[in-house]
């Protein structure tokens, strides 16, 4: 745990876990400007003090999206001269593909139904769930696109993700600059039409996916 811990914490300047790459992060540090210092020692300061109450799996999980979350603030200036289209309600990208979530992240989901749904609620909605997989689990990647199944946690009339705020880092680093772009891939073969993506958020997310997956 101490070392997911140490992992987390470094998430914060998004650079890689192992001893030497934070070596070099730091040296690089040594020579960037007193702003970006300061927003790592704050990071790292944040993340320990969050570490010294809570060690639990929810609670690096919570630590390591919000950490992500914050730092993508720092992208919002580059965000604001190539924006993305994304949004709560758009759900070209929730159709056709397997998402994956890990240990962690499917914690926060069984916490948040768990909070915000009747019991009996939750229960319907693990027997809906376990229903759902069934015709998706055989089918290969090209299958699944084409049959363009909703994600379990889609709702199709509104279009919502009915776990927004848990929902796994997969979902939160894929974007996109065009929406019609994506609505032209969901309704093509897999793969025919290229995404226009912003970088940033999918590196930030890709490394705090494996940060998590460390945890
Ligand atoms: S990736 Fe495309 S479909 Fe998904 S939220 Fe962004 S714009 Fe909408
Ligand atoms: S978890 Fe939410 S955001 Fe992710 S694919 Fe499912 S509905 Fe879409």
């Amino acid at each position: 745990m101490r070392a997911a811990a140490e992992r987390a914490s470094l998430l914060v300047v998004m650079t890689d876990p192992i001893g030497p790459a934070r070596r070099a992060v730091e040296e690089q540090l040594a020579e960037s400007s007193p702003a970006l210092r300061a927003f790592f020692e704050q990071e790292l300061a944040h993340a320990q003090a969050a570490l010294a109450v809570d060690r639990s799996t929810i609670g690096l999980r919570v630590m390591i999206v919000a950490a992500a979350d914050r730092v993508a603030h720092q992208l919002e200036p580059l965000i604001g001269e190539h924006p993305v289209a994304c949004k709560r309600g758009c759900s070209w990208c929730c159709r056709g593909i397997r998402v994956e979530v890990l240990a962690p992240e499917a914690l926060a989901i069984g916490q948040l139904l768990r909070s915000s749904r009747a019991p009996e609620a939750v229960t319907l909605l693990s027997r809906a769930l376990a229903t759902a997989g069934g015709p998706a689990r055989d089918l290969s990647a090209a299958e699944r696109w084409q049959a363009q199944l909703p994600c379990a946690f889609l709702d199709e009339q509104s279009g919502a993700c009915t776990i927004y705020d848990a929902r796994p880092m997969v979902c939160r680093r894929h974007n996109s600059m065009d929406v019609t772009a994506c609505e032209r891939a969901a309704s093509g073969p897999a793969q025919s039409t290229t995404i226009p993506r912003l970088a940033g958020p999918e590196i930030l997310y890709g490394l705090s996916q494996a940060a998590l997956g460390c945890v």
